[in-house]
This record gives C-alpha cells, structure tokens and sequence, in this order.
C-alpha cells in the first residue's frame, strides 16, 4: 500500500505549518498563515496530477481526480479541514516518531515532566507495536485534521499512480477555519458537485458517524436594581439571586457531566454578574430534533414563570439554533454509509457507529445539500499537547477512501 516515510513525511509537512484560527476574526480564512499551507496543498494537488485545482479568495481549496471509466458512477467527495484549534498553540509543532510503541509511558518533555500514559489514555494500548507521531509536550499536534488531509492526498496520489484501479469522479475539498464552526460556511456545494461526500475527520480507527447533536446557544439576560445597601429594603434587586433560582430550576443532572450517548443537556459555561444585571450563557444540545425544541422551550417557560413571579420583565433569553443533527438527511441515503462501512470491512477494519457528541462540518454540509457523514482520520486527544496519530491508522484510512473509490464504481 502506501509506503509509511512517504507517508510520515507528508503529514510532518503539514503539521510543521502553523495554522490555528481565531473565533475573534471576522475575516476569511480566520488568520492570515492558513494562507501558507493552503498554496502549498494546491500546490500539491497539482503535482501529484489531479485537475480542476482551484483556490478561492477564501482558502478553500477544490480539485479533481476524473474518473477512468466509461460507465456512470457517482461523484464522490472527501473533505478534510487544514486549521488547527485555537484551545492550544499550534505554533513550532516538533512532532515525534515513536517506532514499535511498547504500551509504555511515553515521555513527550523530560524537562517540564509532560507525559503521555496508557493510565490515563487507555486508548495508547490499542497501538502497541505501532508507530506513534506525538507531539513534544508544549503544542498540539494538529492530526485533526492534518491527518485527514493526508490522507486525501495519498489516496489520490495512489489512485493516480495505479489506472489498474477503476473509479469515478473524485472530488477534493479542504476547507479552512472548522475549528471555530466555519469550515462549512463558504463552501460551494454547487461548484463541489459531488452527489454525497466524507469528512475524513473522525478520531480512532473505525469511527464512522452520521448522527451528530442539534445545538443552540442562549443568552440569559437578568436586570436587577442598584440601590445604596445600608438603604435598600424593599428597593433593591439583586439580579445574581434571581440568575441563581434561574440556573437551579433548570434540570440538575441534564448537564454535559452527567450525560452520555443519546443524552441530551443544557450547560452554563459563563456567568458575569452584579446587582444590576447578570448574564448567563449556555449552549443547548440534543440528537432529538423535538427533545432539542423541547429544552429550548424550557429555557423560555422558566424565565416567564420568573417574570411572572416578579410581575415585571426581569430576565429575557435569546436562543439561536448553531446546527442541526445531520441523520435527518443522511437517512434517506443510507446507502453512503453502507459503502463506508463495506470498504472498511474491506479494508479489514470493524466499523464502529456511533453519534457524535458535537457538530461536524459535515452536519452542515449535509443541510447545504451535500450529505457527508465522517469517517475517522486516526487521531487520538485532539486539541492538546496530548494529541498522537498512529501511523497504521492513517494507511488504514488511505485504503478506506481507495475502496470506497472502487466500489462506488463497481457495476452491480
Ligand atoms: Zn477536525
């Protein structure tokens, strides 16, 4: 299959590239060295031979892989994105190589005593005798989604250099700024033209997703009264005890540290307050489209019996809905999700199904028209210094986009 220092080498151009957005820019892509690596992967594109290579003037990057048969076949898509999280730095990223990993520790940084334990990440022991690229302790390492892009590009350079292997048209996409909830927003689907695609973003070997949260975010705003306090009976408000009774009439134990699966919750993740007024913000999520209205119902209802009990309006709240759970388009296409599961078992992998407890770019591709479940890239404990890619698992992936280019041009 693909040769692994090839294949290390790629990704280690790739992840030596400092590319992290920043949610506070307006601008696309969110920060202007995302500029650095985007020329040189289309660049790249070029290169290795594919066509149609484009860059538009907001950094994404589409290209062609034509189809080497006469018959019709489906236009399939991959999808990867090229920023980094702006949770950790992404600057000076010295990725090791850890050969034939023994289940061991792994020290990432002797000096500031950071390291990477199976104790902690049972995960690491499901790659013994494998190869392991960490990071060196201070960076994340930026698999997701590097490795995803990795991927693409040397499944396609495979597929250029073996015509014996029959398939369709290919389509490219690599998109900037996914990482602060953009990636999707400027993609043209249309110019895309593909009749279904994968995100090749998904963590450990296997994953495979098309079911991902419904999500909103809510801005609970409560006015109080500031009075002098040695002179403020019957006169003051304080509008941190009426957030309070707020924050505990909502249902304690539907909180993201008491819920797994299916489990939907509200979560509080920042409070500003002081007599006169106190905001609160919380994000809302649910992959039950009516449980998800539900909840966002709730949030008004309390707030009404609050205003209600006040007999004035002394809190408000303002929701808006961030994305939706991509099933309700994947379901009537199932047949995408069954090819990547036959050419993962094809592969010699066990798919393994399950719903995101988040968003994809491909939950929104999916409602721009485009359906697009998620398929793992390799990457383990993204977003942190503790980030590691298994080698192996990405030559895996680099096979599970070449079959799925294979069967799709099957004839039945
Ligand atoms: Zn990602």
């Amino acid at each position: 299959m693909i040769d692994k220092q090839h294949l290390i080498n790629r990704f280690i151009s790739y992840v030596t590239v400092d590319t992290e957005s920043d949610p506070e820019s307006e601008t696309t892509p969110s920060t202007a060295k995302q500029w650095d690596l985007a020329n040189a992967l289309a660049q790249e594109l070029k290169d290795i031979g594919l066509t149609e290579v484009s860059i538009d003037e907001n950094a994404y990057i589409m290209a062609t892989l034509p189809a080497n048969v006469d018959h019709e076949v489906p236009v399939i898509g991959f999808v990867s994105h090229f920023d980094t999280s702006p949770d950790f730095t992404g600057a000076n990223v010295k990725p090791r190589i850890v050969e034939n990993y023994d289940g061991k520790d792994i020290v990432l940084n002797e000096a500031e005593n950071i390291v990477l334990s199976p104790d902690y990440f049972e995960d690491l022991l499901l790659y013994k005798g494998k190869t392991l690229i960490t990071t060196d302790g201070t960076t994340l390492l930026g698999a997701d989604d590097k490795a995803g892009i990795a991927e693409i590009v040397s499944a396609m350079e495979y597929l250029v250099n073996h015509p014996e292997i029959k398939h369709g048209k290919i389509r490219v996409g690599f998109t900037p700024d996914e990482e602060i909830g953009r990636g999707a927003h400027k993609f043209d689907v249309e110019k895309f033209g593909a009749d279904w695609a994968y995100t090749m973003d998904g963590s450990q070997i296997g994953e495979l997703e098309y079911e991902n949260f419904n999500a909103a975010g809510a801005v609970v705003t409560v006015k109080g009264k500031i009075v002098h306090p040695g002179y403020a009976k019957g006169k003051m408000v304080n509008s941190m005890y009426i957030a309070t009774d707020y924050i505990n009439s909502l249902p304690r134990m539907e909180t993201p540290e008491h819920t797994e699966g299916r489990e939907g919750f509200f979560h509080l993740h920042t409070i500003k307050g002081e007599v006169d007024s106190t905001k609160l913000q919380y994000i809302i999520r649910d992959h039950d489209r009516e449980h998800f209205e539900a909840r966002k119902e709730m949030m008004q209802q309390l707030a009404d019996e609050l205003n209600a009990q006040y007999e004035k309006e002394v809190i408000s709240v303002e929701i808006k809905d961030q994305y939706y759970n991509m099933r309700e388009k994947i379901e009537p296409v199932m047949h995408i999700v069954e090819l990547a599961e036959k050419a993962m078992k094809k592969a010699g992998i066990e798919p393994l199904i399950k719903p995101i407890r988040g968003g994809t770019d491909g939950s929104q591709l999916s409602f721009k028209g485009l359906p697009c479940p998620n398929i793992f890239a390799g990457g383990h404990n993204f977003h942190g210094r503790f980030e590691y890619v298994p080698v192996e698992s990405m030559q895996k992936a680099i096979e599970v986009i070449v079959n799925i280019a294979q069967l799709a041009a099957t004839k039945k």
